[in-house]
């Protein structure tokens, strides 16, 4: 293994990487053991050779964002995770935004807002960037991405081309689009189609969704917010809530006092107490309301 990372290492040139990362410092989780090596593209460009290089040499490798949707392993990672928060190009043009995937979904938000363009603002406060927002079809507050996605750029690592998509071939739903069934297309930026209006206006709204947040979720704690995807017809915290589960806690992994959607990181946790957990609340969920939940948060193994 220690050939093959040499040889991605100079593969690279003179892309951004770092060995031995302590993956709990790319999870907003906190969580995760050391990854082989960690990769930060600056560019497309940057992010392709990356992704060739690991190709090329058969190495095992996985794109993220902030991290924010994301449980690595106690073991960390086996091959190159390649983080792409510092791909931030953004460009304004009329009422259109054009991010590149590492942009912070918030500070997309306040951009926006700056500018007195309307429909981000279920954005402002969600923790992740623009590439994993596409990918999830990140929500809040009655807005997703899908109401204000127009287009966006993709690298597809089988053929080696970069596509770009239209809104409806995004094929989106409820927490998921055509990335989520697609893992050979990363996506590389995205276009979004706003509406014009009053700068102030926007920014309220803004903060008024963040205030939300503030007294709803236990933002106080590292976790990698809701746990599960809602189920049709019921509320995972409410669930949670009326089987007396919030508090409940399995090593350092606690179900959110304040939010029983959340499971947060009182300190400590290992990837295995987070699991039991979430298979606790899965069993729990079952027994009693015949519900089978679904995760929204990726587990990522070692290898
Ligand atoms: C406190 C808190 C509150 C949250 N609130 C919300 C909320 O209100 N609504 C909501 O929808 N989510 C919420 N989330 C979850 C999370 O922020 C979103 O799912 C977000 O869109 C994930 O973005 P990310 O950049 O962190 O992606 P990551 O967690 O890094 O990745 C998520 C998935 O997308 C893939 N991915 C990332 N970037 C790319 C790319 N460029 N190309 C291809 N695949 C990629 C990864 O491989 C992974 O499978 C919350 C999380 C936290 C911690």
């Amino acid at each position: 293994m220690c050939n093959v990372i040499s040889e991605f290492v100079s593969g690279l040139g003179e892309i951004k990487q770092e060995r031995d990362v302590l993956l709990s410092s790319l999870s907003t989780f906190k969580i995760g053991g050391p990854a082989d090596i960690a990769v930060y593209p600056e560019t497309s460009e940057e992010l392709i050779t990356a992704i060739k290089a690991a190709k090329r040499l058969g190495l095992r490798y996985t794109v993220i964002g902030n991290g924010s949707n994301i449980l690595f392993d106690d073991k960390g990672y086996r091959g190159a995770v390649i983080s792409t928060g510092r791909m931030r190009e953004l460009k304004v043009e009329g009422n259109r935004i054009t991010a590149g995937c590492g942009v912070p979904f918030t500070a997309l938000a306040a951009r926006a807002a700056a500018e007195g363009l309307s429909g981000l603002e279920f954005a402002y406060g969600i923790p992740g960037c623009v590439g994993g927002a596409v990918v999830m079809n990140a929500g809040a507050y009655g807005g997703a991405v899908s109401d204000v996605l127009e287009s966006s750029d993709y690298y597809d690592t089988l053929s080696g081309e970069t596509v770009t998509i239209g809104h409806a071939e995004h094929c989106y739903r409820y927490r998921h689009s055509v990335y989520s069934d697609a893992k050979e297309r990363v996506v590389l930026g995205a276009v979004f189609a706003l509406t014009h209006s009053e700068p102030d206006a926007v920014k309220a709204k803004n903060e008024e969704n963040m205030n939300a947040r503030r007294s709803k979720q236990p933002l106080e704690y590292p976790s990698a917010g809701s746990v599960f995807k809602r189920p049709e017809g019921y509320f995972v915290g409410k669930m949670v809530e009326d089987l007396a589960l919030k508090g409940f806690s399995v090593g350092g992994a606690q179900i959110s006092e304040k939010h029983g959607g959340f499971i947060i990181n009182r300190g400590g946790a290992s990837a295995g107490d987070v699991l039991e957990l979430i298979r606790h609340i899965e069993e729990k969920v079952y027994r009693e309301y015949g519900v089978r939940l679904e995760c929204e948060i990726m587990y990522i193994p070692e290898k």
